[in-house]
């Protein structure tokens, strides 16, 4: 993180790839380190029922090998090489099974089938009286290659298997077999500086993929911050501050994509779309009674009565301007836009706002409703319809609900 200019509010927020920087044991915070187990469990599995069939041909070769050598090593080795073979095809079932459960099990069980692959083969060591047989010691550094390469185990499991299997080595060199001191040491050692070769490259391997998963959930947690940043941006560019409605910008956008979804009768599009547009009665007096601060209060109050009545997700509520507003109802034929205005007017009679310049002593407003089945083919169009209604509305009296039919007369509806 650069400190030298301060860090900017996003930096303080967001971490970087250098704060999550990796230890030299490897080892992450808890959390992350079982996300990146599981990841590294799965791409094992991947590799181990193909890994684990190629070691059955191994096997399998192994075996002719040995028969073709000498007919008699066949006879002593097949038991151990019959116990390696279904400790391998067991990893191979396992591996093929997909449940969780099951996948925690893959990294031991390929440790199990490296210790089994090297005991085998120890055994054998010590065991077959021909000058060949110091072959199967190689094994051993075999099976420990095949743990950070071939199957790719976390080097917590590879490691201690490795030393298990250096260990028991040392033992049947040293101990068990007819080997001079000085054979012993050359296998011994061969073996370690093998392993420490493959530990070496396994160590950095891992480390590699263990910064590939760290960036990958940095770039993930921009990711999500900066989807987040822009759909709260979004929403303030087509939100109104004070009465939190949609605002004009945001109706003009979503009553236009209502209609052309409408008209070209895209899946799940309304078949009508009905336009509520309503204003507050005498509301200039209202602003010069009570002051500009209650007019907005007033204004939030008005606002949240159709917001709390509108349901489905095509419908909404913005303000068309001023104390004008307008609610947007998808699939909404005139008749029950009716029903919905005069509710809607009557629950802000409700509200009681006292405001002593209306002719009923409280805040009301007049609404003027139009429907596309009067022939509106356009979100102007529409609104226009509605504004005829409303003017009407508030030319008959005020505090009512007035609408366009689909012949184009206008009503005025008596509550
Ligand atoms: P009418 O019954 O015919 O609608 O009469 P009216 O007094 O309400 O007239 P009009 O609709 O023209 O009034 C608009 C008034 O609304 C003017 C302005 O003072 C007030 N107004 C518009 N926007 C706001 C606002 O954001 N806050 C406040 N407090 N008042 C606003
Ligand atoms: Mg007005
Ligand atoms: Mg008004």
């Amino acid at each position: 993180m650069n400190t030298q200019h301060g860090p900017s509010p996003d930096s303080q927020t967001l971490p970087s790839g250098r704060d999550l920087a990796l230890a030299w044991h490897l080892r992450l915070p808890d959390s992350l380190e079982t996300a990146f187990s599981e990841q590294f469990r799965e791409s094992c599995a991947r590799l181990i029922p193909g890994a684990t069939a190629m070691m059955m041909v191994i096997y399998l070769v192994a075996f002719l090998v040995e028969h073709l050598v000498d007919p008699a090593t066949t006879a002593q080795a097949w038991r151990p090489r019959l116990l390696a073979m279904m400790v391998t095809g067991g990893v191979f079932f396992l591996a093929r099974k997909r449940e969780p459960v099951y996948a925690r099990l893959l990294q031991p069980a390929v440790a199990a089938m490296a210790l089994t692959m090297a005991g085998t083969s120890i055994y054998l060591g010590v065991k077959i009286d021909h000058p060949l047989a110091s072959v199967y010691f190689y094994i051993c550094f075999l099976a420990i290659l095949m743990l950070g390469s071939l199957f790719r185990i976390q080097l917590y499991w590879a490691l201690p298997t490795s030393l298990c299997i250096l260990g028991a080595l040392a033992v049947a060199l040293f101990g068990l077999s007819d080997f001079s001191f000085a054979e012993a040491l050359v296998i011994w050692s061969f073996t370690l500086s093998g392993t420490v070769m493959s530990l070496f490259g396994q160590y950095f391997f891992e480390r590699l993929e263990r910064r590939l998963f760290l960036s990958d959930r940095v770039l993930n947690l921009h990711r999500s911050e900066l989807r987040a940043a822009n759909l709260s941006l979004e929403s303030q560019a087509t939100e109104d501050g004070l009465t939190g409605t949609v605002n004009r910008r945001g109706l003009d956008q979503r009553l236009d994509s209502l209609l052309h979804k409408m008209q070209h009768q895209a899946r799940g599009a309304p078949d009508s779309i009905a336009v509520l547009l309503f204003d507050i009665d005498y509301f200039k007096p209202f602003n010069d009674t009570y002051g500009h601060q209650a007019g907005d209060e007033c204004l939030k109050q008005i606002a949240d009565v159709p917001k709390t009545m509108v349901q489905r997700a095509t419908d909404f509520v913005a303000r068309y301007g001023g104390e004008e507003f307008v609610v947007v109802l998808g699939g909404t034929r005139l008749r029950d836009a009716l029903v919905f205005a005069e509710r809607m007017r009557a629950r802000v009679e409700r509200l009681g706002i006292p405001h002593s310049g209306s002719r009923i002593g409280v805040v009301t407003i007049s609404v003027g409703v139009a429907c596309t089945s009067a022939g509106a083919t356009s979100s102007e169009h529409l609104i226009k319809l509605a504004d005829q209604a409303l003017y009407e509305a508030k030319g008959a009296a005020r505090n009512c609900v007035s609408c366009v039919e689909d012949d184009g007369s206008i009503r005025i509806m008596t509550s």
